[in-house]
């Protein structure tokens, strides 16, 4: 058997069909009509009235953040575990990320830690669903109108996911996805802003679009940037679309398969399964090594690559990025969970297209390298 990537996308749907389509048109900029229908649909999915298609999810948070207003001297709380796009669309800005720790058990932000991080410059909370289980939004959303704060929610790994029965994607002033070809849905790269607020919309859509003023083209009041998803993605992503349902459930069917195959394997600590709030959706399979392995994630990437497979070590947290540390961005303050997470945390070949096969030779590995490890 050959190397076991850890993330290939399943394309076997309507994709070839409409990308097709897209080249016998000859609509393959953002101005074509898929892209329209992708924003549609994607929207109405997750109960928003708007959706603005992007680039990436990068993108959309970049777009998000400036569409509210957030600038020079603000503050945003979010997670410290996290990807840096979240942490980067607000320092680009001028404004401040104020983090916070994770919780052990669920990777997700502590939402108990962030009262006390709000000062009189914050502006807004930045909820991230971090590989499976969301954020317990609805509390956010309630201390956000105890503060009067806005609230952006990263649902770049959520689509298809609910929270106490409400879709990722619904929470907050506004939400964004990724379309990267690891995500549950892809375009290959792309992304996706969605809000209820049409003035919202509106910006997003002029900064998605170099801010050209509506009224004479080529005029320009603000900076922005060209952010702006393809026919030909947008074609991709219909297509994927049309199975979410069908993805999710695969997706969980995949993490309980590997759940009831690793349960008893010692020093493994597995994904929980079960909120009271959502049932895991496995966007990666992510582990993380017990206190009493000495071994780190990186021996644990080395030793599947060995073997064949590919695995991921966990993000690696926004204070400890050397970038943010040049510059003295927060300071000297350790979040003990997220560190360890960043250092014992990895997640093994999840993507849609793997087979139970290729499941069953990733969970003899690791049976075989907890025999193996310190
Ligand atoms: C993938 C991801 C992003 C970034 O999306 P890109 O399309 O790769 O720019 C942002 N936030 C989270 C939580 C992600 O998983």
């Amino acid at each position: 058997m050959s190397f076991i990537p850890v993330n290939e996308p399943l394309l076997d749907g309507n994709e070839k069909k409409y990308l097709c389509q897209c080249i016998d048109t000859g609509w393959i900029s953002s101005e074509g009509p898929f892209v329209k229908e992708f924003e549609q649909k994607m929207s109405a999915i997750v109960n928003r009235k708007y959706g603005i298609a992007v680039s990436s999810g990068t993108a959309a948070l970049e777009v998000a953040v400036q569409a509210l207003g957030i600038g020079v001297g603000d503050e945003v709380i979010m997670p410290t575990f996290t990807i840096i796009s979240c942490a980067m669309a607000v320092t680009k800005v001028g404004a401040v990320p104020v983090l916070v720790d994770s919780d052990i058990h669920t990777w997700n932000m502590n939402i108990g830690e962030i009262e006390s991080k709000i000062t009189s410059k914050t502006k807004a909370i930045m909820i991230v669903h971090i590989y499976g289980l969301p954020v317990e939004a609805n509390k956010v959303l309630e201390l956000a109108k105890e503060y009067n704060l806005k609230v952006i929610e990263d649902a770049a790994e959520m689509h298809g996911q609910t929270c106490n029965g409400d879709p990722c994607g619904s929470f907050g002033d506004i939400s964004t996805f990724s379309f990267y070809s690891n995500k549950h849905i892809t375009t290959g790269e792309g992304g996706m802003v969605v809000t209820d607020n049409e003035e919202l919309a509106e910006r997003c859509r002029l900064l998605r679009n170099l801010c050209f003023r509506k009224d004479i083209r080529y005029i320009h009041d603000e900076i922005s940037d060209n952010y702006r998803l393809t026919n030909l993605q947008a074609a991709v992503g219909l297509a994927q679309l049309e199975r979410l349902e069908e993805f999710i459930k695969k997706k969980r069917q995949m993490g309980r398969y590997y759940t009831e195959r690793l349960k008893d394997v010692k020093g493994l600590i597995l994904p929980i399964e079960r909120m009271k709030y959502s049932d895991n959706i496995y966007w990666v399979y992510g582990i993380v090594l017990d206190k009493e392995i000495k071994a780190d994630n990186k021996a644990v990437q080395s030793f599947l690559a060995q073997e064949e497979i590919g695995a991921r070590t966990f993000f690696w947290c926004m204070h400890e990025q050397p970038v943010y540390r040049k510059k003295g961005l927060f300071g000297n303050k350790s979040y003990p969970n997220a560190e360890y997470l960043a250092r014992k945390g990895f997640y093994i070949p999840s993507g849609l297209a793997l087979t139970e096969m290729q499941m069953d030779k990733v969970i003899d590995k690791l049976v075989k390298m907890m025999d193996i490890i310190e």
